[in-house]
């Protein structure tokens, strides 16, 4: 007996089998092809209609799934499997990935819709080899294929420009958009990924900042390029500040402007905070 509002998968979900954590892991992790399968000794580009077998394109974000359709990526086919869940309220789950057959099958009981595809090395390309398109039952208004990496890669934007979004409002946006349930739980992994995923692109910006001075200076010559830093706690060098003046832009505005300036600064909002400052000069006119 299944009380109201709950769902009758939720054992499963919180407590998969070991498949299924690997499963999780590969989609969660973006991982969307096992390192260790070589499928690049296949041509890269082939007229997909040059071996006499037919096989079927259809347009990105469509979400539809056909038998013998083709798909450049194993990514390109897990997109298409969201937008499909997505659009049509499909309780579908990943059965196998990250082999050389990967595909989903329904999570309803008793349902036989499955969908498997696997690379083709006539045409070097993935290939829906297996597709029985039959639901027995109506969406149950869950997705077991919306798991916190993918919610992770749709809220991106939204937590990337607000880092206030709420879980509780990827939950309600979620229920809105696609009319599907996803537990508070895999907002808040989700929203944690997010931020995980903001805070490693900033590392890694940081650490490039002598690159990108370098880089100036040679498309720029006798710009004046400045970067600060201190040493942390730990001993690591740590950004203070950066400053830049590009050489043109300092000749023209001796040439040209008034010989005064003024300061416009904003706050930034980002993880790390800091201020922004940008001198303004005003030409002779
Ligand atoms: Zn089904």
């Amino acid at each position: 007996m299944v009380k109201s509002g709950e769902h009758p998968h939720e054992v499963e979900i919180t407590e998969p089998c070991d498949a299924e954590i690997q499963v999780e892991r590969n989609v969660a992790s973006f991982v969307d092809e096992d390192p260790n399968f070589d499928y690049h000794d296949t041509p890269p580009n082939f007229d997909d209609e040059g071996c006499g077998e037919k096989f079927v394109r259809l347009k990105k974000g469509s979400g539809q799934l056909q038998f013998k359709q083709v798909f450049d990526t194993l990514k390109d086919f897990k997109e298409c499997l969201i937008d499909y869940a997505l659009k049509g309220g499909y309780n579908i789950k990943l059965d196998r990935w990250g082999k050389e057959k990967n595909g989903v099958v329904c999570s309803m009981d008793g349902c036989h819709w499955r969908c498997y595809c696997s690379f083709h090395n006539p045409i070097g390309k993935w290939v829906v080899k297996t597709y029985e398109d039959d639901h027995n039952f109506t969406p149950d208004g869950y997705c077991r294929l919306l798991k916190s990496g993918v919610v992770a890669k749709m809220f991106m934007d939204e937590i990337r420009t607000n880092l206030d979004y709420s879980p509780k409002t990827i939950q309600y946006e979620v229920q809105k958009r696609f009319n599907i349930m996803i537990t508070p739980d895999v907002c808040k992994k989700a929203k944690k990924k997010v931020i995980e995923m903001i805070h490693r692109d900033h590392l890694e910006q940081f650490s490039r900042l002598r690159d990108y001075k370098d880089a100036i200076l040679a498309t720029n010559p006798n710009s004046t390029v400045e970067l600060d830093t201190i040493i942390g706690d730990d001993g690591s060098e740590l950004f203070r500040r950066f400053y830049v003046c590009f050489d043109v832009i300092c000749k023209l505005w001796s040439m040209w402007c008034r010989p005064i300036f003024g300061i416009n600064g904003c706050f930034l909002k980002s993880t790390f905070k800091g201020q922004l400052l940008a001198s303004v000069g005003r030409d002779a006119i």
